[in-house]
């Protein structure tokens, strides 16, 4: 049995996975550490209560890896246009592929999809292994760079190890970096529904009182919504009947996809403001959720995670190619100057907004249907939020550019 690998990835999530492949594909020997081995064949009949809206930035990054024609024939959901209103108010948003080069603006992916089909990639790998339902007991620092003793008792060394292990990281608890934030005592309430309406590959988005409720495009002609309720509200319409939901988000639609005809399990997570103090420590670097998690109101933080991979992933090889040791802190500076400051703003700008759509009074309203209104009529403004938010800015990693 391997002991000693060149990066150790602990959390085999989208951006674990991603961060994964990278590496092995460039010949980087890598383990990843999951809490249990994902499913790999899925069933048809249903959809994961979890999608992620994928930037273009993101399918770049996929598609560079290699693993995009295993996403998509499993199933993608491709959409053309972005619709936004203000529930209390008159402003309204609308943006399409026209202002660009691509056919449609982003794809709709399951998080289960895009797992098992990064993981079919890794384990095709000669330079990569997988470790399930090991837990890491014990981290240490090494004459490599880092010791992990698993909870089997097999210790295993890395030059550098990656916690991409989620909002709740345990590595990132047992390596001492604390975060900051707050609870928005809101949660985000996901399933999918049927409408009489056709979704027309639209993203939808209402923005209402308790926050914004977005209906999704699924390949099947259904819709995956998430729908920002307070606490107790959210608990409500996850556990009433199912006659008393369809109603509730019918009435909080307002008739943008005609009735609601149809639902599917409900789930509820909490929604959090939480930014790592620290990206990285010694031979130590932290990516996705488990750096931060934002608002989902404009489903940045996969695409966000899935930057931090690609980050990661090319100062990793260009590292391995000067010759230069993996976990240097020459190589985890350049990654935390590089990525805290874009995730910062991207949180600062959702949390923003969800507090300037969170005021009901009337001249606040006006005020924000004014600007919504306007910037839909500005040709230069569109473009740019356009180019944002379909993750075409500059200062990207160059997996994340075409
Ligand atoms: C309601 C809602 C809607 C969202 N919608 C969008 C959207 O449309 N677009 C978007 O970009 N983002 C969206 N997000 C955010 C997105 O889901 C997350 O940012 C993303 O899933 C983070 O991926 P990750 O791989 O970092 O973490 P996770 O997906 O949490 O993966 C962590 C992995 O680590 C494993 N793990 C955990 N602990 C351990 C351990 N101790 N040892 C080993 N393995 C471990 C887990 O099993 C899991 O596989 C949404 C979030 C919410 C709450």
């Amino acid at each position: 049995m391997v002991d000693q690998y060149e990066v150790i990835v602990v959390g085999g999530g989208l951006v674990g996975a991603t961060v994964a492949c990278g590496l092995a594909n460039k010949g980087i020997s890598v383990a990843l550490l999951n809490k249990e081995n994902p499913p790999r064949i899925l069933p048809q009949s249903d959809h994961d209560l979890r999608v992620s809206a994928l930037t273009q930035g993101s399918v770049n990054i996929m598609k560079g890896l290699g693993a995009w024609p295993e996403i998509v024939r499993r199933g993608v959901s491709p959409y053309r246009d972005m619709r936004v209103y203000d529930g209390a108010g008159n402003g309204c948003l609308h943006f399409d592929n026209t202002e660009t080069h691509f056919q449609e603006l982003g794809f709709i992916v399951e998080n289960r999809v895009m797992v098992a089909g990064l993981w079919d990639l890794f384990e095709s790998s000669d330079c990569g292994e997988v470790i399930c339902a090991d837990p890491v007991v014990a981290i240490a620092p090494h004459s490599l760079g880092r010791q992990l003793t698993l909870q089997s008792g097999r210790c295993i060394k890395a030059a550098l190890v990656i916690a991409a292990d989620g909002q709740h990281s345990s590595m990132r608890s047992q390596m001492g970096i604390g975060v900051r934030g707050w609870p928005y005592h809101q949660q985000g309430l996901v399933t999918t529904v049927s409408t009489t309406k056709d979704h027309q590959r639209t993203a939808w988005q209402r923005f209402l009182e308790q926050g914004p409720l977005a209906f999704l495009p699924l390949r099947n002609g259904q819709s995956s919504i998430v729908w920002t309720l307070g606490t107790a509200r959210a608990k409500e319409y996850r556990d009433c009947s199912e006659v008393d939901f369809l109603a509730a988000l019918t009435a909080a639609s307002g008739g943008l996809l005609g009735e609601i005809t149809g639902v599917a399990t409900r789930a509820a997570f909490p929604l959090t403001f939480q930014h790592a103090n620290s990206y990285t420590a010694e031979a130590f670097a932290l990516v996705g959720d488990a750096a931060h998690t934002m608002h989902p109101l404009a489903g940045q933080g996969a695409n966000a995670g899935l930057l931090d991979a690609a980050a990661i992933i090319e100062l990793l090889v260009q590292a391995k190619e000067r010759r230069r040791p993996l976990g240097s802190a020459h190589v985890l500076r350049r990654y935390e100057r590089w990525r805290k400051g874009d995730n910062l703003v991207m949180m600062t700008t959702m949390d923003l907004l969800k507090r300037m759509y969170g005021v009901n009074d009337q001249p606040v309203v006006q005020l924000r249907s004014w600007g919504m209104n306007m910037i839909n009529q500005s040709i230069v403004l569109k473009k740019m939020f356009n180019q944002y938010a379909m993750g075409l800015r500059s200062g990207l990693p160059k997996l994340a550019v075409k």
